[in-house]
């Protein structure tokens, strides 16, 4: 069957307005936000539910026809760019939350949705919906679910796996596997959920989710403290863990990071009169908010006299707390900004960050004088990003090789959120055995026999 009867037959059984093709492919369709190897796909397929992904990958599965599952195309890994044949298969109209479940605590909702709406959802209705990341606004449910997407709240409420109780998703030959749980506790036989959570759409694609919500905090506290040495970075974090109830965020950027967005990027504004070497975006949350607040300070308070903290500004107002997250949260437009960027997402014991990543800062500036290099992350999980650009395309292979040899060398993985893709493939060796790889492929062959589901993505 050639590609013309393959679309022809889909298009019979769902509708012209299923498909896209020609001048009506816009360049959005084309690549991720790693903007690596652009490529305009021949046709997109926009299904509005299950059944209609159902058909699509029974169609493409007879055929052999390769496809492509986009979400929001946030992704940082090449995972949703499509390859040269590839169709896409874009999940833009299967939006919605299709059930509030308030007695269990639960949010049904279709994979194309965008976080931040599913977060208004949960907000309006009194709730909270855990999951948080700089790309809330484009980032979709399904996307999220596919790589296990971490966040900004991980350190109190886990990953994205730990927050959903139930999935659809559509297999390869296009079998629906439905399995929309909400039982906390369900052990009846394996739990085939985890098989879509964090496979990156190699291994079936997502529909639809049934996710946890918990109940809304009625106090936040913020603040943005700066210190000067990476022990006490670390030494803050066990006292906060240990004297506070809950500590939802502590998100670390290096002066080279904080500077960087003080200078580039036009919202952001430093509120110390001095400059210090690591700035720490703290909160906490509770459910009285004067007792929190006298507790939070009086926290902070301590450390400052122990000397741990140099400084320190507590958000007075939501203005102030947004100021602090423009801060860490503009990663998205510094991307923009820089060209030819290496972009990493590494684990690292918190035990050898330290020296990690100096050992990395020096080998870089030694070998690349005057490079671009920005260290910030997640750190109370242990997950830092780093981007380094030289500005030349032809650096990235060694900057990657670099970086990657020396997390190695510190217990550390390759991949703490973002996943594998396409671009961190000839790495997963360095964080996965052999053996894992190998189990890997054979469940890939198991279950998608012809490879159509994003073929060549993570092995
Ligand atoms: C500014 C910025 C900040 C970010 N911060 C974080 C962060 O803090 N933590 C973090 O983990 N990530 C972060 N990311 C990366 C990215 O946002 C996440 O990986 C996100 O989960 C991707 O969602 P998406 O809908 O954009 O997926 P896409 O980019 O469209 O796709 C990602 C992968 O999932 C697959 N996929 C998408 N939808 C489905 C589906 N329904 N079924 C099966 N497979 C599917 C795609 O094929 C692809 O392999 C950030 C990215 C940016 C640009």
């Amino acid at each position: 069957m050639n590609m013309a009867e393959l679309l022809e037959q889909i298009i019979s059984d769902l509708g012209q307005e299923i498909a896209l093709i020609g001048d009506d492919i816009d360049e959005r369709y084309f690549v991720d936000w790693s903007r690596e190897n652009p490529c305009k796909p021949d046709v997109i397929l926009r299904p509005a539910c299950s059944t209609d992904v159902s058909i699509i990958l029974k169609h493409c599965h007879t055929a052999g026809q390769v496809v492509v599952t986009q979400g929001g195309m946030t992704g940082l890994v090449g995972g949703a760019t499509p390859r040269p044949g590839e169709w896409v298969i874009s999940m833009e109209r299967m939006k919605g939350v299709t059930e509030l479940d308030m007695d269990s605590m639960t949010m049904t909702t279709l994979a194309g949705t965008p976080l931040e709406e599913l977060q208004n959802v949960a907000r309006d209705a009194g709730v909270m919906l855990p999951l948080d990341l700089g790309a809330r606004g484009s980032c979709t449910i399904g996307g999220n679910i596919s790589t296990n997407a971490g966040g900004n709240q991980v350190i109190q409420y886990g990953m994205t796996r730990s927050l959903v109780l139930g999935l659809e998703a559509v297999m390869a030959d296009g079998t629906i596997i439905s399995s929309k749980n909400k039982l906390l506790k369900n052990n009846t036989g394996f739990d085939l959920k985890h098989l879509f959570i964090g496979s990156e759409g190699v291994l079936g694609i997502v529909t639809e989710a049934v996710l946890r919500l918990f109940p809304a905090k009625s106090s936040r506290q913020s603040a943005l403290c700066a210190l000067d040495d990476f022990t006490c970075v670390i030494n803050l974090l066990t006292q906060l863990k240990k004297n506070l109830q809950v500590v939802s965020s502590y998100e670390v950027m290096w002066e080279n990071y904080f500077r960087y967005a003080i200078n580039h990027i036009e919202y952001t504004r430093d509120p110390f009169d001095n400059q210090y070497k690591y700035y720490v975006l703290v909160e906490s949350e509770g459910n009285d908010p004067v007792i929190d607040e006298e507790l939070f300070q009086s926290v902070l308070f301590n450390e400052i006299e122990k000397g741990t903290i140099k400084d320190a500004m507590i958000a007075q107002s939501v203005k102030d707390r947004n100021d602090f997250w423009a801060i860490r949260d503009s990663v998205g437009e510094m991307l923009r900004l820089i060209k030819d960027e290496a972009n990493f997402d590494i684990g690292i014991p918190l035990n050898k960050t330290a020296s990690c990543i100096e050992k990395i800062e020096t080998t870089l500036m030694k070998k690349y004088p005057g490079i671009i290099y920005l260290v910030f992350g997640h750190l109370g999980d242990g997950n830092l990003h780093i981007i380094a650009a030289t500005g030349k395309k032809e650096d990235k292979k060694d900057i990657y090789d670099t970086v990657y040899r020396i997390t190695g060398e510190h217990d550390g993985g390759i991949a703490a959120e973002h996943g594998i893709g396409i671009l961190k493939k000839p790495w997963l060796h360095l964080s996965r055995s052999e053996q894992e790889i190998n189990l890997m492929r054979q469940l890939k062959m198991t279950l998608d026999p012809k490879n159509i589901l994003n073929p060549g993505r993570v092995i």
